[in-house]
């Protein structure tokens, strides 16, 4: 395993994994925020679209109303005209005021191309067609035609077919629209159309009848075509409805339109048909005809307002639910990002800056000189594993020299044999296991009549004499035996595991070894008999008592004669 880990890379690689952790969580919630910020502020547009399309479909609504009180002001006598002329004038300022309203609302949301439309086309074709119609009102009796008439409503259906424009641009174009949505749209569009073709349904009679003429086939044909789309739309809406959403209330509403307007106002229609196709005078005039069916229409308007007002409470729940999704996404982003720099903090706090520290103190020791200066430990160049790898051989360095100070502390310059401080450690260890004293071997051996070498050939022979008796010992006895030069002439042998008889035959024969040799003085040849006696203790409860024994054994040596062994 190799790991350059230098400080700067500690650092580095601390920088980068911050880089990329944050960086990973920016990549998962940024686009996560902003999907669903988008899906919030389409489900706002939505919401927003909603109340845009109530007020566009009140504007169709109304744009179709306008026709029964035109019809009526058409078809009055004079009599009964300005009455009539009041109600027209009426529902004209109702229907003007709610299209500046609604040209207000679409530049408000930024619909200006269909707000332009509103000014510049319907409004173009609306005035057109009231121009038409107060043409022909204001046209004496017998200079108004049944063409003029009907030319003049087919004038108010063409500006009843720009707000239509206007309606299937704005659905085109809406923002908001999801696929639930889109099927309220459906259905609201086609209420309108059912709402237009309705009125249409008397409107394309009501010239003919108003003269009290027989139907030219043309407006009998457009009559019954828009009978057959009243139909096919009412069916249409009902097909289009979710099953789920066919509440009480709409299957009401929806069955109004069938009660009232397709079963009640339909026949009045066909019978006038059938009247002109007769010959015989209509059953209804013109005005009555338009009374009546007025109030039948109100039924489509009801579904209407229904479906749209069971849109918005669907709307504002989705934008309610992708608010919260949305809050959801930065809370959690955030809540992530917290998380993560908090993390990255502590582990710079509690693991790189520590063990940037660590690896520093490591390289300032393993840089120590031998003199105990401080070299290189700046050195970035160096890896942590290789300050520890040179901490390992200082240490190593330092075991040896340890080892080597130890020995020096205990060792006798002189001879290389253990000196006192050694024997003391040695005491300390036995006096603690009595046992192993029990079976311990005490020699203490004393060079004979060492003062007279020192005497006759000075203190360096003696020193000579010393080292030759040591080299005696350390010959015949086991690496493992211990070997103390205790005073000046004066030996300790200590033998593990041992019995009196096998220590007196080792005493024996290191005395006899030496006093069977001869000490030859390098200067001059001259030949020394050197000779040694030895006490022997084996066996004791204290280290004192052995240490005693064995010195008295010596002791009585001396005494006797030297050059002996005694136990
Ligand atoms: P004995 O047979 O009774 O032991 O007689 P001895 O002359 O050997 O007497 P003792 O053992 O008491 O004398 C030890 C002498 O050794 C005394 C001292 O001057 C001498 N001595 C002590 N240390 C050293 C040393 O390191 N070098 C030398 N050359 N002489 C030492
Ligand atoms: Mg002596």
């Amino acid at each position: 395993m190799k790991y350059n880990l230098h400080s700067e890379h500690i650092k580095q690689r601390l920088f980068w994994s911050m880089v990329i952790i944050i960086g990973s969580i920016f990549f998962i919630s940024v686009p996560l925020t902003l999907s669903s910020y988008k899906q919030y502020q389409e489900s706002k547009n939505a919401l927003a679209e909603i109340s845009i399309l109530k007020n566009l479909t009140d504007l169709s609504n109304l744009i179709s109303r306008e026709r029964a009180p035109t019809n009526n002001a058409m078809s009055s006598s004079q009599q009964t005209l300005p009455k009539t002329m009041l109600e027209l004038q009426k529902s004209r300022i109702q229907l003007d005021k709610k299209i500046d309203e609604t040209i207000q609302i679409l530049n408000q949301n930024n619909y200006s191309k269909l707000a332009d439309q509103l000014e510049y086309d319907l409004k173009v074709k609306l005035k057109n067609a009231r121009e038409t119609v107060d043409h022909y009102i204001e046209s004496p009796p017998t200079q108004r035609s049944t063409k003029q008439f009907d030319y003049a409503i087919q004038q108010m259906y063409i500006a009843w077919g720009a707000i239509r424009q206007v309606l299937e641009n704005f659905m085109m174009n809406s923002t908001g629209k999801t696929s639930e949505l889109s099927n309220y749209y459906t259905i609201i569009l086609l209420l309108t159309d059912l709402r237009d073709q309705a009125g249409r349904v008397a409107s394309n009679i009501i010239a003919p009848l108003t003269y009290r003429e027989k139907m030219p086939d043309e407006n009998i044909a457009r009559s019954l075509q828009t009978q057959h789309q009243a139909n096919y739309l009412w069916n249409l809406i009902n097909t289009l409805q979710p099953e789920e959403l066919k509440t009480e209330q709409y299957l009401h509403l929806h069955r109004q339109v069938k009660e009232k307007f397709i079963d009640k106002s339909l026949p009045i229609v066909e019978q006038l048909i059938s009247d002109s196709e007769q010959g015989v005078p209509y059953s209804f005039t013109a005005i009555e005809l338009t009374n009546t069916l007025i109030d039948k229409y109100a039924t489509v308007v009801r579904l209407q307002a229904y479906i749209i007002n069971n849109c918005i409470p669907h709307v504002q729940n989705e934008n309610n639910k992708m608010f919260r999704q949305f809050i959801l996404s930065i809370v959690v982003s955030l809540i992530s990002l917290i998380t993560a720099l908090f993390t990255l903090i502590y582990a710079r706090d509690r693991i790189f800056v520590p063990l940037i520290e660590a690896r520093q103190k490591i390289l300032m020791l393993a840089s120590k000189n031998n003199d105990g200066q401080h070299a290189e430990y700046n050195d970035t160049s160096i890896s942590l594993f290789e300050a520890i790898q040179r901490l390992h051989s200082r240490l190593q360095q330092r075991d040896i020299l340890e080892f080597q100070l130890h020995n020096i502390a205990n060792t006798d310059a002189l001879t290389g044999v253990s000196n006192r401080l050694a024997l003391e450690q040695y005491v300390k260890l036995l006096d603690s296991h009595t046992e192993k004293l029990q079976h311990t071997g005490l020699i203490i051996l004393d060079i004979d009549d060492f003062k007279k070498v020192n005497d006759s050939y000075g203190h360096i022979i003696g020193d000579q004499v010393i080292q030759f008796v040591a080299n005696k010992l350390k010959s015949n006895l086991r690496t493992s035996d211990v070997i103390v030069r205790y005073g000046g002439d004066e030996f300790i042998i200590i033998l593990d595991s041992i019995d009196a008889k096998d220590t007196v035959i080792v005493a024996d024969k290191i005395r006899l070894d030496i006093s069977e040799s001869e000490f030859v003085i390098p200067e001059t040849g001259k030949r020394l008999q050197i000779s040694v006696s030895a006490g022997v203790a084996v066996g004791a409860t204290t280290w004192k008592e052995l240490f005693d024994r064995a010195d008295k054994s010596l002791f009585k040596v001396k005494v006797k004669g030297k050059n002996a062994v005694s136990e």
